[in-house]
């Protein structure tokens, strides 16, 4: 798993047996440990890894300035372009479904602030994410290697039509939501995989779990949601 590159840094200066390596205090660690314990664990997500990655994650990074000191509270913010991030339980839920180990290869459709790309990359090999705002992905991208979040790979596109170049993967994660489940999506799901997408109307919508099961699709409903829609050949049409 990728350490934030200034972390890396830190331990090649003064790591040796006598001085351990000092980690800067982070000021927010605090308010992340107690957005896991009552937004997420107290909620009933209990897998450790996904618990240790959203503890790991400077949230406060991935937000606008003027909405810092709100970024581990209970609920999505604003980052530009009439998008937001996804509330911290609704990325912990999402990520939980998915349910994995570390050698997985997932797509992301929608990276938006890259934060949930970040939970990603702590818990799977790889990460391949499409994003159809130029802006966007060009901030989250310079972001995420800022943080050292290495194995994030950023497209800029239409993700309805997911990266066949790239398939199959092992998870999809959609972060957007969409009115039915994207065809070229569910090609690109691995024997076995898992895809977790928010299906709907624009006003509200639930998770929907999708299993590659033999030759068919094993689809169960899980919370309800509120997200931005996917826009585009294959989610909402531009208005
Ligand atoms: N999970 C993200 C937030 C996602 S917001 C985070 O952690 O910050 C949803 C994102 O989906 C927005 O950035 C929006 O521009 C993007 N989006 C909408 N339709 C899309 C499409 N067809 N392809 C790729 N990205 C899309």
């Amino acid at each position: 798993m990728p350490e934030p590159a200034e972390l890396r840094r830190g331990e090649q200066e003064s790591g040796s047996a006598e001085s351990p390596p000092q980690a800067a205090p982070d000021p927010y660690a605090e308010l992340r440990r107690e957005m896991v314990k009552k937004q997420i664990r107290a909620r009933g997500i209990s897998d450790p890894r996904v618990l240790s990655a959203m503890e790991r994650v400077p949230r406060h990074e991935f937000v606008p300035d003027v909405h810092r000191a709100r970024a581990y509270e209970d609920s999505p913010l604003p980052i530009g372009e009439g998008q937001t991030i996804s509330q911290p339980y609704i990325v912990a839920a999402m990520t939980a479904a998915l349910q994995l180990t570390g050698t997985e290869r997932v797509l992301e459709i929608g990276i938006g602030s890259g934060y949930q790309a970040a939970i990603l990359s702590l818990l799977a090999a790889d990460v391949y994410t499409i994003e159809r705002s130029a802006p966007l992905a060009h901030s989250a991208s310079e972001r995420l290697a800022r943080l050292g979040y290495a194995n994030v790979h950023v497209h800029c596109g239409d993700g309805t039509l997911g990266l066949p170049e790239f398939a199959p993967f092992d998870a999809i994660l959609v972060g957007a939501s969409a009115p039915a489940i994207p065809a070229p999506l569910a090609a690109q799901l691995a024997q076995g995989g898992r895809m977790i997408i928010p299906i709907g109307d624009t006003d509200s919508q639930e998770l929907r779990l999708l299993e590659h099961i033999g030759e068919g699709f094993h689809v169960r409903s899980l919370d309800p949601c509120r997200f931005v829609p996917l826009v585009g050949r294959y989610g909402w049409r531009e208005s």
